[in-house]
């Protein structure tokens, strides 16, 4: 079922033309990322759900009402959405039970403001700290006080601008995990805007990718890594090699030799190949020459659990491979290069 309908939205500030004819549709119950590089309009589009912003055209539905177009422009408060910000705007003089009663009714679906208070501080993992003032916590957990904070009044949804963007590297990954767990606990309907593609993928079951003021793709995590629309998406989205070649019947000639294909074009295509599909062998000296696609390597950066092996094809093109975290190959050396999994074949600008 449709929780949020955005259709044929524009909004401009000025000359800016930050969101443009914008069409999205979220399902109730799902986590959804919009992602998008700086000043594509993510913030905007947030805005606009939460009311702080109005559209210039279009209209916007929130769990099947009205909220914004055709002469309607229902108030953030009465949306039924609750937001977190990116410097989570607690109150610094309030105590964390106070922060996340604020704004509360009294009564709330027959529970009173105590018992909502305490169940929602248990679903955040804060019971015990209900006395603490802000400075007096960690930025993981005053980011899980403002997430109580707003599913506390039992949201139709929750918007979440840039959640992670004001933790240590060292934090983020555990905080993800917690903001899944405790948004999926609450079955809410969340939307959370970044920029970082790896972040977007780990949390999100879906990701709006946004450039330039408009939706380009929307799609579960794995078939935007691997179906990309277009080669732009493909790009924002994690490493991608290029290779030009013809396509026919499933399958692509290139400088990699001929490879299984996927995508719906032939003739003259770009192909994709993310850097985990391209294997290396070693190459001895005596063999120089063999059958594939042989390359230097150019360059390794070694992440630990990974590594990414730059190399140049002896026909000319510099592409980039995945490896595990096994010993790797040094500049110079000569590799063998093969294609695992099918390249993705887009038309050819
Ligand atoms: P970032 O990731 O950098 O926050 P974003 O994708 O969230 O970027 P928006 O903040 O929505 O992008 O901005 C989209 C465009 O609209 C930008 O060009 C921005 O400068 C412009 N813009 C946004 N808000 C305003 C405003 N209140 N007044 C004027 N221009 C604005």
């Amino acid at each position: 079922m449709t929780m949020i309908r955005l259709s044929g939205v524009t909004k401009g500030f000025g000359a800016v033309e930050a969101v443009r004819d914008l069409d999205l549709k979220l399902e109730r119950g799902r986590l959804f990322a919009l992602l998008g590089p700086s000043g594509c309009g993510k913030t905007t589009t947030l805005r606009l759900l939460a009311g702080f912003e109005s559209p210039d055209t279009g209209e916007i539905e929130i769990n099947g009402v009205l909220v914004a177009g055709r002469g309607t422009n229902v108030p953030p408060e009465k949306r039924r959405v609750g937001v977190v910000f990116q410097d989570y705007a607690l109150f610094p003089h309030l105590s964390v039970a106070k922060n996340v009663a604020y704004g509360l009714k009294s009564v709330l679906r027959g529970k009173n403001k105590e018992a909502r208070v305490a169940e929602v501080l248990a679903l955040a993992r804060l019971t015990g700290l209900e006395d603490r003032m802000p400075h007096e916590l960690s930025g993981g957990q005053q980011q899980r006080v403002a997430l109580a904070r707003a599913l506390a009044p039992e949201p139709a949804v929750v918007l979440l601008d840039e959640p992670f963007s004001n933790l240590d590297a060292s934090l983020r990954a555990e905080v993800r995990a917690e903001m899944r767990e405790i948004l999926t606990a609450a079955k809410a309907t969340a939307v959370f805007v970044t920029h970082d593609q790896a972040e977007a993928l780990s949390v999100a079951d879906e990701v709006a990718v946004m450039f330039g003021g408009t939706i380009v793709q929307v799609a579960p995590p794995e078939e935007l890594y691997h179906r990309p629309a277009t080669r732009a998406v493909a790009e924002f989205v994690g490493e991608a090699n290029f290779v030009s070649g013809t396509a026919d019947d499933g399958r692509l000639h290139c400088v990699l030799g001929d490879v299984p294909a996927c995508g719906t074009c032939a003739g003259n295509v770009e192909a994709m190949l993310r850097p985990e599909a391209l294997r290396l062998r070693a190459l001895a000296d005596e063999q120089a020459s063999p059958a594939g696609a042989v390359a230097t390597v150019l360059a390794r950066e070694f992440y630990g659990h990974d590594q990414l092996i730059k190399l140049r094809l002896d026909s000319g093109p510099v592409l980039c491979s995945r490896l595990g975290g096994g010993p790797g190959f040094r500049p110079g050396e000569r590799v063998a290069v093969e294609v695992q999994g099918p390249a993705l074949v887009f038309p050819k600008p």
